[in-house]
């Protein structure tokens, strides 16, 4: 078989959003599974709305979600040599040709055909004119009359297009810029795209871009072309569902692999599993398990994927991600083993990266807060023996190790003839300042020792000065 050459081609008229990144997803798994090629192409010719920002971010979410490309990025605006190479190709071959009926004229036309109860389009003034290039001329294309224009389509089957529905549509304006779906047919015929998997609003465009692959001479693709993802109230995913762009749910917290996750769900299947691993997802990618149907977006499910991730992922990956969290929390933490035993202590708990930076920031200030009602529930004068023979026994250890902590509460348990919740809840708001927090044990493994004594006797000075 030939390589598998795919695209993913967007707009640069805003952030990279979910549906754009799953048609990027696709195409890369695809890619990947069968040793192939994924070019990335920046279709800006529509110079009033494309951005360098819009680029930037696009490229910035690409590499967050670790999709990477072999070949680009191309721009289509540094391509209208090779455009105007092809159009001169199809005029010169007869399938195209110039056209200077006017705007007004061609409205005409449209209107007449309306009146007639057909499709408005043009009508074909120009077409066996043979009119050379001049001042307001567009090329147009020689558009078969009759038969059909069938789309094979490996998700959607066949889909017929009758020609007299196909007009003959410009490929090139007047200022000799072309128009978009011959620059998508040349850019994907000159890049040697073999297979084109894209959202199926293009499915439209597709009959067209066809009839130029046939103009020119050239090979179809293979096309799949995907159901739109939609909002849970079935409507086109937009904004008030939740946040479109990828780079907004990267600052939620949610990890990569989570979201990869997520999105190849929505529109592919492998039997009921729902979690994959990226290395998973590229052994089990196939163009036969893309459903026919519509996927609903559901941000839930996706937060519940993410926690399973965060608990997937070894403590040393999560770091690195958590380090930016942290900062926005007022924490400065480097990589290394006490981060990694605190976030340890924190993976069965967090359905986000922020969630997950909110919970470990106690680990990591120098003082600690005492929440009020906490205190005043757990740090009471009656408390202040227990801590204090806490404090005693635990000095006393060289070293922290889940059993010499054991050992050492027993004996506290035993002294003070208290049961264990009576001394961890009061230890707790002591190391944490509040009642939640990860086991005891390993909270205080992540936590050290200087930290734990110190907080220990921090707040044996809190319940000091308390009034008697
Ligand atoms: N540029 C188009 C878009 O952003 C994609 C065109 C295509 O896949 O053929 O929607």
């Amino acid at each position: 078989m030939d390589t598998i050459i795919t695209r993913f081609p967007p707009s640069p008229t805003g952030y990279l959003h979910i549906g754009g990144a799953r048609t990027a997803l696709f195409n890369w798994l695809y890619t990947r599974k069968t040793g192939g090629k994924f070019v990335l192409r920046i279709e800006d010719t529509d110079q009033a709305r494309s951005t360098k920002e819009s680029v930037d971010a696009i490229f910035e979410s690409l590499e967050w979600l670790g999709i990477d490309w072999d070949e680009g990025p191309f721009f289509q605006t540094r391509r209208y040599d090779i455009y105007k190479e092809y159009i001169q190709k199809l005029v010169d071959s007869g399938h195209a040709y110039y056209c200077n009926c006017t705007s007004e004229e061609v409205d005409a036309m449209r209107e007449e055909a309306r009146a007639a109860g057909k499709k408005p389009m043009y009508n074909g003034k120009c077409r066996d004119k043979n009119l050379t290039p001049g001042p307001g001329m567009v090329v147009r294309i020689k558009a078969p009359r009759t038969g059909s224009t069938v789309v094979e389509d490996v998700v959607k089957g066949n889909t017929s297009f009758p020609n007299s529905e196909l007009d003959d549509f410009i490929i090139q304006r007047s200022d000799g810029s072309p128009m978009y779906n011959l620059a998508v047919v040349v850019d994907d015929l000159t890049m040697g795209i073999n297979t084109i998997i894209r959202g199926d609003d293009h499915l439209v465009n597709t009959p067209k871009q066809i009839l130029l692959y046939k103009a020119l001479g050239a090979e179809l693709p293979l096309f799949a072309h995907v159901p739109m993802v939609l909002g849970s109230d079935k409507a086109r995913l937009s904004k008030r569902h939740g946040a479109m762009s990828v780079s907004e749910y990267r600052d939620m917290g949610y990890l990569p692999d989570a979201m990869l996750n997520y999105l190849v769900r929505l529109g592919w299947s492998f039997g009921d599993q729902e979690f994959f691993t990226r290395k998973d997802l590229i052994e089990k990618f196939s163009l036969d398990h893309i459903g026919k149907s519509p996927s609903m977006f559901d941000m839930d499910k996706l937060t519940a994927l993410n926690a399973k991730h965060i608990q997937a992922a070894t403590p040393k990956e999560l770091a690195v991600m958590l380090i930016p969290f942290l900062e926005k929390q007022g924490i400065a933490v480097a990589q290394g083993p006490a981060l990694e035993l605190a976030i340890e202590t924190l993976q069965p708990r967090s359905k986000t990266l922020v969630e997950m930076a909110q919970s470990a920031v106690f680990y990591f200030k120098e003082e600690v807060e005492l929440e009020e009602k906490a205190a005043k529930k757990f740090l009471k004068k009656a408390t202040l023996p227990t801590l204090e023979l806490t404090a005693g026994y635990m000095e006393a250890l060289d070293e922290f190790t889940q059993e010499n902590l054991e050992d050492a509460l027993k004996k506290v348990m035993e002294e003070a003839e208290l049961k264990f919740g009576k001394i961890a809840q009061p230890l707790r708001v002591a190391l944490t300042g509040t009642t939640v927090s990860p086991g005891i044990f390993e909270m205080i493994l992540a936590l050290g020792k200087n930290k734990t004594i110190h907080r220990i006797k921090k707040a044996m000075d809190y319940v000091e000065s308390l009034p008697e």
